[in-house]
């Protein structure tokens, strides 16, 4: 695998079919499950690594969000990354950059988070237009994330095909995130309130009850930034968002239909 540092650099070795994972780092098996499926897709396999500040709302946020790049360049080679772009900020966003992306509606989500679409949407064209792959990968975490992406390159004519792969959990069902190696073990415990809230929301709209009213009762005292349901292509989805700690996070589940 060869860590890239300059667009110039990367172009100079990008051929046939690519496949792309955006990452911010921190990597897990939730990753590791985009980088797979990339693998199994594409000649050649790029994973960018590169903590996007144009999408954090808060300081404090990005300022403490985990870095190890060593760590994270360890795990890409083991599933198969051919290259890893882990530009420096400047060369994403140099002096007098000035024309960002402007998603519109981007649901409970973006309305949580002003501006956060905004720099997605921005990286993510960046990241299609240095690239150029066939196909880029996405997780089912990030639900409003997927939706907002596919709706840029529908909306933009941008010639790449966007996978959405399953979410990765732990074993008591915790979907994984950089962001879980902040909470305390109380916290962690507390967190397991979002999946089974969603399950309980799942289970009563098949009794075809409300399913946002189930979640919000079931979230066993964490208060949710907001409980929705979304439509991504046809398929039904149940999101939340909530704090644990100091912490935000987010999951959700398919109702109905299959993601591709
Ligand atoms: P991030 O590094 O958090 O920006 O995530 C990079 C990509 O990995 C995004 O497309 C996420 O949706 C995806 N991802 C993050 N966590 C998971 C997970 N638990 N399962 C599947 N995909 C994930």
């Amino acid at each position: 695998m060869k860590i890239v540092r300059t667009i110039r650099e990367l172009r100079s070795e990008l051929h046939g079919e690519v496949g792309l994972v955006p990452t911010m780092g921190a990597l897990h098996a939730g990753h590791l499950s985009l980088f797979d499926a990339a693998r199994a897709e594409n000649e050649i396999v790029v994973a960018s690594l590169f903590v996007n500040a144009a999408q954090f709302g808060q300081p404090v946020d990005l300022a403490s969000y985990p870095r190890d790049e060593a760590a994270d360049a360890k795990l890409a080679e083991g599933a198969g990354v051919d290259i890893l772009f882990a530009p420096a900020e400047a060369e994403i966003y140099p002096p007098g950059f000035a024309t960002w992306v402007d998603v519109g509606d981007a649901g409970e989500e973006g309305a949580a988070r002003s501006g956060h679409f905004r720099g997605v949407a921005t990286v993510c064209v960046k990241l299609f237009n240095i690239v150029k792959p066939r196909r880029a990968y996405f997780g089912q975490k990030d639900a409003q994330q997927a939706i907002v992406v596919r709706r840029i390159v529908r909306d933009l004519n941008i010639d790449v095909q966007i996978r959405v792969l399953p979410t990765v959990r732990d074993e008591d069902g915790l979907a994984l995130s950089s962001r879980n190696a902040r909470l305390s073990e109380e916290e962690r415990a507390r967190a397991l309130a979002l999946p089974r809230a969603l399950a309980a929301g799942a289970r009563e709209y098949g009794l075809g009850g409300d399913a946002v009213a189930a979640t919000r009762n079931a979230l066993n005292g964490l208060t949710p930034d907001y409980v929705e349901l979304i439509d991504l292509d046809g398929v039904t989805i149940l999101a939340t968002a909530a704090k644990v700690g100091a912490t935000r996070l987010i999951d959700n589940v398919i109702l109905e239909g299959e993601l591709t």
